[in-house]
């Protein structure tokens, strides 16, 4: 099934778009039977679960960070993250950016941009996003990779394509203001039953879980 699901899903991503893997919560033998059929970047939300995947499983595997993170978990997350698309607050990025001059590496992110209506108040506000690029030099260990979010969790697909319009805008806006920021290229909206409208809105990546793995666990 993971197979099946992972090549019908590729048929329909443009080329451009990378397919993440949201294998949260799914077992290591899932993780692998989508890596047999060629799947390299995996996204994972708790950092205990990250790690440990990160050091059993092969090392060639993407991992990408999509959970809240705590400043007491750096460790367990970040010397393994290929990109930490989750940055929520200035108070993370400011530990995040501390960690990577003491341990002399540069860590890739994504902020993470509160859109949909949503309970969960998790993610900068717009204004907050283009106030902290605008003081991006202050942050030397961090590479400003782009923005991360989730629409409303509706059926409403009007009020999905205007989440996904005000995050496209305010992406637009910050590399019209910040040309400087020269990998500031990637967009990260779209997740199982929106992903395909998240393409009208010229995402670059969808983090897709239970179409391809099924349901998760809790
Ligand atoms: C769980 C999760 C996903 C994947 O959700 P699905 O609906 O299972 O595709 C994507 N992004 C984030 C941030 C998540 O936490």
């Amino acid at each position: 099934m993971i197979a099946y699901n992972l090549e019908s899903i590729n048929k329909e991503l443009p080329s451009g778009v990378k397919l993440v893997a949201v294998s949260k919560f799914h077992p290591f033998e899932a993780i692998l039977e989508a890596y047999s059929e060629g799947q390299r970047a995996f996204g994972e939300s708790r950092p205990q679960e990250f790690a440990s995947k990160a050091v059993q499983l092969p090392l060639d595997i993407e991992w990408h960070f999509i959970g809240h993170l705590q400043t007491n978990k750096l460790k367990l997350v970040l010397p393994y993250a290929y990109l930490v698309e989750s940055i929520d607050t200035e108070h993370l990025l400011d530990a995040v950016n501390a960690w990577g001059e003491k341990n002399g590496k540069t860590i890739s992110v994504l902020l993470e941009v509160h859109i949909g209506a949503e309970e969960t108040k998790q993610g900068l506000t717009p204004a907050e996003v283009v106030a902290l690029l605008g003081r991006a030099v202050e942050f030397p260990f961090i590479c400003f990779r782009g923005l991360m979010g989730m629409a409303s969790h509706t059926d409403d697909e009007h009020a999905i394509r205007g989440d996904f319009a005000n995050i496209k805008g305010l992406f637009d806006e910050c590399r019209r203001l910040y040309p400087e920021l020269k990998d500031f290229d990637q967009l990260s909206i779209g997740m199982s039953d929106d992903w395909r409208i998240a393409l009208d809105y010229g995402c670059t990546e969808v983090r897709i879980g239970t179409a391809i793995f099924g349901n998760r666990e809790y």
